[in-house]
């Protein structure tokens, strides 16, 4: 189904061969990269996603000490067995080559006085291999790739993806919302690098740019969602805020009490150990923070995004505790795609967060994630290069029945809350049941809502939030970052992905 009101006949029509949706690290590569295949991508954005605030930095074997095969393997050991091995291989395999393609594109890595790279580790690597730029590598990626589409003029332009039309299972083109108009784009190709779905959580790490409203689109639309289940949570993001606080803090001598100032965990657990850990100390009614006064570093110096932002919300961590939550964080699950990118209808293609190419299991390995949208946003630019596909002519329009004046707002905050609730840290059968009928209900009262853009966003969120809740349902064991309170152990019948699509959601919903 489409949500809002158009008319292909009577909105502006616009041509193009290839359009890129997204402009973070996936959209922004891939763009490049079909523009130096001579190609001619239009690049749409809301605006800035998440790879800007990543800090971490991006996961490669750059050292003749390491090897491919513990890349491979310690990604698979982090997914619970649950990655696909032969897309894992080509991440581990071609990220190297990749980071050199960064590198050509203006990214200044930080590098040791002989000129190699100053790398360093992060829980699940056996290796030092993340290669970073302070704490601000997502920032420093970013902006050398926007400047580098830019002088390669790549059109890039405002605009909000709110449809895309399709015709037997076959990309016809989308419609966008630029300077509050509708505009139909036709187009032979689409890669949707529109970022993940964390967002749908009332305590996310995630910019609101990225709101989780394409895996709904791309449901209404008979794409197939893969293992939306799956949603990592960070342990430590600034209370009240989407300020992470990078596991490196911790890993550099943070540590975490409560207002007792008890310890209650080890720090360097594994994440979801962590921020589980948290999770039950806010429960009992604590308060968690993070003490940064013992580092055995300078703050300031090695973590200066993080000092800044605490500074201007008058936290001084040279001198006083940091309240801290657990957040949603990354969105393991997304649209199937292939090792090349491709999705289920011909023609679309999804790259980065918002793809499922199976690389990240049941549970991502720190600093993969960047190294997924450059790796299989280059191969999604070559696959486009390789195929043939003309426009499709298909004219469209959609028209709303049952239009009343509500305005859906509201109730995005009782999704956030909903998934907080009964879809967060730990789950069980009776919260995610209470949590699909409540989802349910708001999905079916968006439908009758104004087809306004915010309402339709609103309702894509829900239906996003939907797919979560039934894999998480399904899914009756606990792996990697689904924790089930009611089934605490991996079992060997659940080791498959779990795979959403049109029948099972939208039809459910209105039985
Ligand atoms: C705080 C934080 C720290 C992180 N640290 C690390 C790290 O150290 N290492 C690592 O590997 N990963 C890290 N991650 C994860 C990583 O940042 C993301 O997985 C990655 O950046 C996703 O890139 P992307 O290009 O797929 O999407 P994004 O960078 O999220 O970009 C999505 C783009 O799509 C646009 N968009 C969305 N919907 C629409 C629409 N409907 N119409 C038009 N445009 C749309 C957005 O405006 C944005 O431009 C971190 C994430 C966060 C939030």
């Amino acid at each position: 189904m489409y949500y809002i009101e158009f008319d292909t006949d009577f909105i502006p029509n616009k041509e193009a061969d290839i359009l890129v949706i997204g402009s973070g690290i996936a959209g922004l590569f891939c763009a490049i990269t079909l523009k130096n295949l001579k190609l001619n991508p239009i690049l749409i954005t809301r605006g800035i996603g998440n790879t800007y605030y990543s800090q971490g930095g991006i996961a490669a074997v750059v050292s003749k000490e390491d090897s491919t095969a513990w890349h491979v393997l310690d990604t698979l050991r982090a997914g619970r067995n649950l990655g696909d091995v032969k897309n894992i291989e080509v991440l581990a395999q071609e990220g190297p080559n990749r980071i050199v393609d960064l590198e050509l594109y203006g990214v200044n890595f930080d590098k040791k006085e002989d000129g190699t790279f100053e790398t360093t580790i992060e829980g699940g690597h056996s290796y030092k291999r993340v290669l970073k730029v302070k704490d601000y590598t997502g920032k420093a990626i970013y902006e050398a790739l926007f400047k580098k589409a830019k002088e390669l003029d790549i059109t890039i332009l405002e605009g909000e993806l709110l449809e895309i039309i399709t015709q037997d299972n076959a990309l016809v083109g989308c419609v966008i919302e630029q300077n509050n108009d509708l505009v139909f784009w036709r187009s032979k190709f689409l890669v949707l690098a529109t970022g993940g779905a964390a967002s749908m959580y009332s305590h996310t790490s995630n910019p609101l740019k990225t709101r989780a409203d394409v895996i709904g689109v791309a449901l209404r639309r008979g794409f197939l969602i893969e293992n939306p289940e799956f949603i990592q949570f960070h342990p430590t993001v600034f209370e009240n805020t989407n300020l992470l606080i990078s596991e490196a803090v911790r890993g550099e001598g943070g540590i975490l009490v409560n207002q007792n100032n008890e310890r209650f965990i080890n720090e360097l657990e594994p994440r979801d150990v962590v921020a589980r850990a948290i999770y039950k100390e806010i429960l009992k009614g604590n308060k968690v923070y993070l003490d940064m006064r013992g580092l055995k570093v300078d703050i300031k110096s090695r973590f200066p995004t993080i000092y800044n932002f605490l500074i201007e919300h008058n936290v001084d961590p040279y001198k006083d505790l940091v309240p801290i939550t657990p957040a949603a964080h990354y969105y393991i699950g997304g649209i199937r795609t292939d090792e090349n990118g491709e999705t289920t209808v011909d023609g679309v293609y999804a790259i980065g967060e918002v793809a499922s190419t199976r690389v990240h299991g049941a549970n991502r390995l720190a600093s993969n994630s960047l190294l997924e949208g450059v790796v299989f946003g280059y191969r999604a630019a070559y696959s486009i290069a390789l195929s043939k596909r003309g426009f499709k002519l298909l004219k469209a329009k959609n028209q709303r029945n049952s239009i009343k004046d509500i305005d859906c707002q509201e109730y995005f905050e009782n999704i956030k809350d909903i998934m907080w609730k009964y879809a967060g840290l730990e789950r069980d059968e009776e919260g995610l049941s209470y949590a699909i009928k409540k989802i349910k209900d708001i999905i079916k009262i968006c439908t009758l809502a104004k087809p306004t853009k915010k309402n339709k966003i609103i309702f894509d969120v829900g239906l996003s939030a939907y797919a979560t809740l039934q894999g998480a349902l399904k899914r009756r064991e606990s792996r990697g970052s689904h924790f089930r309170k009611d089934f605490p152990y991996e079992k060997d019948e659940y080791r498959y992905n779990t795979k959403i699509c049109l029948e099972e959601s939208l039809d459910s919903i209105f039985d």
